[in-house]
Protein backbone atom coordinates (compact mmCIF):
# COMPACT_ATOMS: atom_id res chain seq x y z
CA UNK A 1 0.00 0.00 0.00
CA UNK A 2 2.61 2.80 0.99
CA UNK A 3 4.18 1.52 -2.45
CA UNK A 4 1.32 3.39 -3.85
CA UNK A 5 0.31 6.27 -1.89
CA UNK A 6 3.63 7.51 -1.11
CA UNK A 7 4.24 9.17 -4.72
CA UNK A 8 0.98 10.54 -4.44
CA UNK A 9 2.37 12.60 -1.39
CA UNK A 10 5.63 13.54 -3.32
CA UNK A 11 5.88 16.09 -6.07
CA UNK A 12 9.15 13.87 -7.50
CA UNK A 13 6.27 11.30 -8.58
CA UNK A 14 3.28 14.51 -9.53
CA UNK A 15 3.86 13.75 -13.01
CA UNK A 16 1.69 10.39 -13.10
CA UNK A 17 -0.78 12.12 -11.41
CA UNK A 18 -0.71 14.95 -12.91
CA UNK A 19 -1.36 13.61 -16.91
CA UNK A 20 -3.65 10.87 -15.73
CA UNK A 21 -5.80 13.19 -13.16
CA UNK A 22 -6.05 11.37 -9.68
CA UNK A 23 -8.89 9.01 -11.20
CA UNK A 24 -7.13 5.95 -10.70
CA UNK A 25 -5.99 6.85 -7.52
CA UNK A 26 -9.05 7.69 -6.03
CA UNK A 27 -10.69 4.59 -6.98
CA UNK A 28 -7.95 2.85 -4.91
CA UNK A 29 -8.63 4.72 -2.42
CA UNK A 30 -12.29 3.86 -2.41
CA UNK A 31 -11.45 -0.17 -2.72
CA UNK A 32 -9.09 0.81 0.40
CA UNK A 33 -12.02 2.58 1.83
CA UNK A 34 -10.03 5.24 2.98
CA UNK A 35 -10.81 8.76 2.26
CA UNK A 36 -8.48 11.08 0.02
CA UNK A 37 -7.31 14.00 2.10
CA UNK A 38 -7.90 16.70 -1.18
CA UNK A 39 -11.62 16.48 -2.47
CA UNK A 40 -13.62 17.86 -4.72
CA UNK A 41 -16.41 19.80 -3.51
CA UNK A 42 -19.92 18.98 -4.67
CA UNK A 43 -20.46 22.17 -6.62
CA UNK A 44 -17.00 22.13 -7.71
CA UNK A 45 -16.25 24.86 -10.76
CA UNK A 46 -14.79 23.51 -14.07
CA UNK A 47 -12.51 25.85 -15.56
CA UNK A 48 -12.70 27.25 -19.27
CA UNK A 49 -10.26 29.67 -20.42
CA UNK A 50 -7.38 29.62 -18.10
CA UNK A 51 -5.16 33.05 -18.33
CA UNK A 52 -2.85 31.49 -15.63
CA UNK A 53 -2.85 34.45 -12.91
CA UNK A 54 -1.70 32.82 -9.84
CA UNK A 55 -1.87 34.26 -6.14
CA UNK A 56 -1.10 33.25 -2.73
CA UNK A 57 -2.24 35.26 -0.64
CA UNK A 58 -1.15 35.36 3.31
CA UNK A 59 -0.50 31.77 2.86
CA UNK A 60 0.88 29.71 5.78
CA UNK A 61 1.54 25.72 5.73
CA UNK A 62 2.34 23.31 7.87
CA UNK A 63 2.21 19.53 7.07
CA UNK A 64 0.00 17.14 8.98
CA UNK A 65 1.68 15.97 12.21
CA UNK A 66 3.86 18.28 12.10
CA UNK A 67 4.15 21.47 14.30
CA UNK A 68 6.61 23.95 12.60
CA UNK A 69 4.77 26.38 9.73
CA UNK A 70 6.60 25.49 5.92
CA UNK A 71 5.49 28.31 4.46
CA UNK A 72 4.23 31.40 6.88
CA UNK A 73 2.03 34.26 5.36
CA UNK A 74 3.69 34.40 2.59
CA UNK A 75 1.69 36.32 -0.46
CA UNK A 76 2.94 36.09 -4.07
CA UNK A 77 0.73 37.46 -7.33
CA UNK A 78 1.94 36.34 -10.82
CA UNK A 79 0.63 37.54 -14.07
CA UNK A 80 -0.36 35.37 -16.88
CA UNK A 81 2.63 34.35 -18.61
CA UNK A 82 4.74 35.22 -15.84
CA UNK A 83 8.25 33.40 -15.85
CA UNK A 84 9.47 32.82 -12.47
CA UNK A 85 12.58 31.26 -10.59
CA UNK A 86 12.12 30.36 -7.19
CA UNK A 87 15.35 30.28 -5.85
CA UNK A 88 17.00 29.79 -1.46
CA UNK A 89 18.68 27.15 0.31
CA UNK A 90 17.90 23.70 0.54
CA UNK A 91 14.56 23.19 2.96
CA UNK A 92 13.29 26.90 2.39
CA UNK A 93 10.07 25.95 0.68
CA UNK A 94 10.37 26.27 -2.82
CA UNK A 95 8.49 22.65 -3.66
CA UNK A 96 6.06 22.91 -0.89
CA UNK A 97 5.12 25.96 -2.52
CA UNK A 98 4.59 24.87 -6.30
CA UNK A 99 2.74 21.56 -4.70
CA UNK A 100 0.10 23.66 -3.64
CA UNK A 101 -1.38 25.38 -7.15
CA UNK A 102 -2.34 21.65 -8.20
CA UNK A 103 -3.61 20.93 -4.93
CA UNK A 104 -1.20 18.10 -3.71
CA UNK A 105 -1.75 19.67 -0.74
CA UNK A 106 -4.35 22.39 1.30
CA UNK A 107 -2.91 25.34 2.13
CA UNK A 108 -3.19 25.48 6.75
CA UNK A 109 -4.26 29.13 6.31
CA UNK A 110 -5.12 31.71 3.57
CA UNK A 111 -5.91 31.10 -0.44
CA UNK A 112 -4.40 29.78 -3.37
CA UNK A 113 -6.18 31.60 -6.53
CA UNK A 114 -5.84 30.62 -10.33
CA UNK A 115 -7.24 33.27 -12.14
CA UNK A 116 -8.92 34.76 -9.35
CA UNK A 117 -10.68 31.66 -8.11
CA UNK A 118 -9.57 29.15 -5.05
CA UNK A 119 -7.97 26.52 -6.29
CA UNK A 120 -9.96 24.64 -3.49
CA UNK A 121 -13.45 25.94 -5.52
CA UNK A 122 -11.93 24.07 -8.76
CA UNK A 123 -12.36 20.66 -9.96
CA UNK A 124 -9.39 19.11 -9.43
CA UNK A 125 -9.15 17.39 -12.57
CA UNK A 126 -10.04 20.34 -14.23
CA UNK A 127 -7.69 22.09 -12.01
CA UNK A 128 -5.38 19.84 -12.70
CA UNK A 129 -4.93 19.58 -16.58
CA UNK A 130 -4.33 23.24 -16.51
CA UNK A 131 -1.08 22.61 -14.89
CA UNK A 132 2.24 21.07 -16.40
CA UNK A 133 5.23 19.70 -14.43
CA UNK A 134 8.45 18.86 -15.55
CA UNK A 135 10.95 17.59 -13.24
CA UNK A 136 13.67 15.15 -12.91
CA UNK A 137 12.01 11.88 -12.35
CA UNK A 138 10.36 10.63 -15.21
CA UNK A 139 7.82 8.55 -15.15
CA UNK A 140 7.21 6.06 -18.28
CA UNK A 141 5.57 3.28 -18.44
CA UNK A 142 5.98 -0.07 -20.35
CA UNK A 143 4.66 0.42 -23.75
CA UNK A 144 5.67 2.33 -27.00
CA UNK A 145 7.53 5.80 -27.28
CA UNK A 146 3.58 6.88 -28.65
CA UNK A 147 1.97 5.98 -26.01
CA UNK A 148 4.14 7.45 -23.53
CA UNK A 149 3.77 10.80 -25.67
CA UNK A 150 0.10 10.61 -25.54
CA UNK A 151 -0.72 10.19 -21.99
CA UNK A 152 0.07 13.54 -21.84
CA UNK A 153 -3.47 13.85 -24.00
CA UNK A 154 -5.30 10.94 -24.35
CA UNK A 155 -7.83 12.34 -27.25
CA UNK A 156 -4.22 13.65 -29.41
CA UNK A 157 -3.87 12.02 -32.93
CA UNK A 158 -0.69 10.41 -34.02
CA UNK A 159 0.16 13.43 -36.04
CA UNK A 160 -0.48 15.84 -32.56
CA UNK A 161 1.93 13.42 -31.22
CA UNK A 162 4.88 13.74 -33.55
CA UNK A 163 3.93 17.62 -33.85
CA UNK A 164 4.60 17.69 -30.24
CA UNK A 165 7.68 15.64 -30.04
CA UNK A 166 9.41 17.82 -32.72
CA UNK A 167 8.44 20.79 -30.30
CA UNK A 168 10.52 19.32 -27.29
CA UNK A 169 13.36 18.28 -29.37
CA UNK A 170 12.85 14.38 -29.18
CA UNK A 171 11.90 13.79 -32.85
CA UNK A 172 14.76 13.07 -34.30
CA UNK A 173 15.82 10.35 -31.65
CA UNK A 174 12.53 8.92 -32.01
CA UNK A 175 13.31 8.70 -35.30
CA UNK A 176 16.65 6.83 -34.71
CA UNK A 177 15.39 4.03 -32.77
CA UNK A 178 15.03 0.56 -34.38
CA UNK A 179 10.93 1.27 -34.54
CA UNK A 180 10.57 4.81 -34.42
CA UNK A 181 7.67 6.11 -32.28
CA UNK A 182 6.45 2.12 -31.95
CA UNK A 183 9.57 1.55 -30.30
CA UNK A 184 8.80 -0.12 -26.89
CA UNK A 185 10.30 1.53 -23.68
CA UNK A 186 11.12 -0.60 -20.75
CA UNK A 187 12.97 -3.47 -19.25
CA UNK A 188 12.56 -5.13 -22.72
CA UNK A 189 12.81 -2.32 -24.87
CA UNK A 190 14.98 0.39 -25.91
CA UNK A 191 17.30 1.83 -23.49
CA UNK A 192 16.70 6.37 -23.51
CA UNK A 193 19.74 8.61 -21.95
CA UNK A 194 18.59 10.55 -19.06
CA UNK A 195 18.35 13.87 -21.63
CA UNK A 196 16.03 11.36 -23.90
CA UNK A 197 13.49 10.69 -21.05
CA UNK A 198 13.13 14.22 -20.02
CA UNK A 199 12.94 14.57 -23.57
CA UNK A 200 9.60 13.06 -23.62
CA UNK A 201 8.09 13.98 -20.55
CA UNK A 202 8.59 17.20 -22.24
CA UNK A 203 6.91 16.46 -25.05
CA UNK A 204 4.07 15.28 -23.60
CA UNK A 205 3.67 18.22 -21.84
CA UNK A 206 3.40 20.16 -25.93
CA UNK A 207 1.15 17.58 -25.89
CA UNK A 208 -0.99 18.49 -22.61
CA UNK A 209 -0.81 22.05 -23.79
CA UNK A 210 -1.37 23.93 -20.01
CA UNK A 211 -1.42 27.58 -19.57
CA UNK A 212 0.29 26.91 -16.52
CA UNK A 213 3.79 25.02 -15.91
CA UNK A 214 6.17 24.26 -13.16
CA UNK A 215 9.51 23.23 -13.59
CA UNK A 216 12.09 21.02 -10.58
CA UNK A 217 14.96 21.96 -12.81
CA UNK A 218 17.24 19.61 -11.31
CA UNK A 219 19.47 18.42 -14.05
CA UNK A 220 22.19 17.70 -12.44
CA UNK A 221 21.49 13.87 -13.63
CA UNK A 222 22.03 14.94 -17.34
CA UNK A 223 25.49 15.42 -18.91
CA UNK A 224 26.10 18.70 -20.55
CA UNK A 225 25.04 17.92 -24.73
CA UNK A 226 21.63 16.66 -23.04
CA UNK A 227 21.13 19.28 -20.62
CA UNK A 228 21.70 22.02 -23.08
CA UNK A 229 19.16 20.26 -25.60
CA UNK A 230 16.91 20.31 -22.21
CA UNK A 231 17.09 23.32 -21.63
CA UNK A 232 16.19 24.64 -25.42
CA UNK A 233 13.03 22.60 -25.19
CA UNK A 234 11.66 24.02 -21.97
CA UNK A 235 12.54 27.58 -23.28
CA UNK A 236 10.13 27.02 -25.79
CA UNK A 237 7.79 24.78 -23.62
CA UNK A 238 7.60 27.62 -21.36
CA UNK A 239 6.55 30.75 -24.01
CA UNK A 240 3.81 32.28 -23.49
CA UNK A 241 2.95 29.97 -20.48
CA UNK A 242 2.53 31.10 -16.52
CA UNK A 243 5.95 29.47 -15.39
CA UNK A 244 7.45 29.17 -12.18
CA UNK A 245 11.11 27.28 -12.19
CA UNK A 246 13.04 26.18 -9.35
CA UNK A 247 15.74 26.64 -10.32
CA UNK A 248 19.53 26.05 -9.78
CA UNK A 249 21.05 27.06 -13.24
CA UNK A 250 22.40 31.03 -13.44
CA UNK A 251 21.49 30.48 -17.11
CA UNK A 252 17.43 30.26 -16.25
CA UNK A 253 17.93 32.59 -13.31
CA UNK A 254 19.19 35.38 -15.67
CA UNK A 255 16.46 35.31 -17.96
CA UNK A 256 13.45 34.99 -15.60
CA UNK A 257 11.02 37.88 -15.29
CA UNK A 258 11.57 37.94 -11.73
CA UNK A 259 13.45 36.27 -9.15
CA UNK A 260 11.68 35.04 -5.78
CA UNK A 261 14.16 34.29 -3.08
CA UNK A 262 12.83 32.13 -0.50
CA UNK A 263 13.95 31.70 2.80
CA UNK A 264 12.31 29.57 5.88
CA UNK A 265 9.01 29.72 4.06
CA UNK A 266 8.87 33.62 3.23
CA UNK A 267 10.15 35.44 0.72
CA UNK A 268 13.27 37.54 1.85
CA UNK A 269 14.11 39.37 -2.03
CA UNK A 270 12.55 38.94 -5.28
CA UNK A 271 13.61 41.55 -8.44
CA UNK A 272 16.31 40.78 -11.27
CA UNK A 273 19.89 38.59 -11.29
CA UNK A 274 21.56 42.15 -11.74
CA UNK A 275 19.30 44.20 -9.00
CA UNK A 276 19.88 41.50 -6.39
CA UNK A 277 23.20 40.98 -6.92
CA UNK A 278 23.81 44.80 -6.36
CA UNK A 279 22.09 44.68 -3.14
CA UNK A 280 23.93 42.40 -1.28
CA UNK A 281 21.40 40.80 -0.19
CA UNK A 282 20.37 36.96 0.79
CA UNK A 283 20.55 36.35 -3.15
CA UNK A 284 24.31 37.81 -2.96
CA UNK A 285 24.88 35.30 -0.31
CA UNK A 286 23.25 32.52 -2.34
CA UNK A 287 24.79 33.36 -5.60
CA UNK A 288 28.39 33.23 -4.22
CA UNK A 289 27.89 30.41 -2.30
CA UNK A 290 25.29 27.92 -4.56
CA UNK A 291 25.35 29.45 -8.14
CA UNK A 292 28.94 29.92 -8.83
CA UNK A 293 29.17 25.84 -8.54
CA UNK A 294 26.32 25.21 -11.12
CA UNK A 295 27.09 27.48 -13.91
P1 LIG B 1 12.80 23.13 -0.86
O1 LIG B 1 12.08 22.63 -2.05
O2 LIG B 1 12.96 24.61 -0.82
O3 LIG B 1 14.11 22.44 -0.64
P2 LIG B 1 10.68 21.81 0.59
O4 LIG B 1 9.42 22.51 0.20
O5 LIG B 1 10.96 20.51 -0.07
O6 LIG B 1 11.91 22.80 0.45
O7 LIG B 1 10.67 21.55 2.16
C1 LIG B 1 10.39 22.56 3.09
C2 LIG B 1 10.33 21.94 4.49
O8 LIG B 1 9.25 21.04 4.56
C3 LIG B 1 11.56 21.14 4.85
O9 LIG B 1 11.85 21.35 6.20
C4 LIG B 1 11.15 19.72 4.61
O10 LIG B 1 11.83 18.84 5.45
C5 LIG B 1 9.67 19.75 4.95
N1 LIG B 1 8.89 18.76 4.15
C6 LIG B 1 8.90 18.61 2.82
N2 LIG B 1 8.04 17.65 2.42
C7 LIG B 1 7.48 17.17 3.55
C8 LIG B 1 6.49 16.15 3.84
N3 LIG B 1 5.91 15.45 2.86
N4 LIG B 1 6.16 15.93 5.14
C9 LIG B 1 6.73 16.65 6.13
N5 LIG B 1 7.66 17.62 5.94
C10 LIG B 1 8.03 17.88 4.68
MG1 LIG C 1 12.66 21.13 -3.45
Amino acid sequence: ISFMIEPIQRLTHMSTQFQEGITGFQRFMEIMNLKPAIENKPDAITLTEVQGEIAFKQVSFRYEDHLDNVLLNLSLRILPGEYIALVGPSGAGKTTLCSLIPRLYDVTDGQVLLDGINVRDIDLQSLRRNIGIVQQDVYLFAGTVMENIRYGNPAASDEEVIAAAKLAHAHEFIMSLPNGYHSEIGQRGVKLSGGQKQRLSIARVFLKNPPVLILDEATSALDNESESIVKKSLDSLAKGRTTLVIAHRLSTIRNAGRIIVLSKGGIVEQGMHDELLARGGAYAKLYSKQFELLV
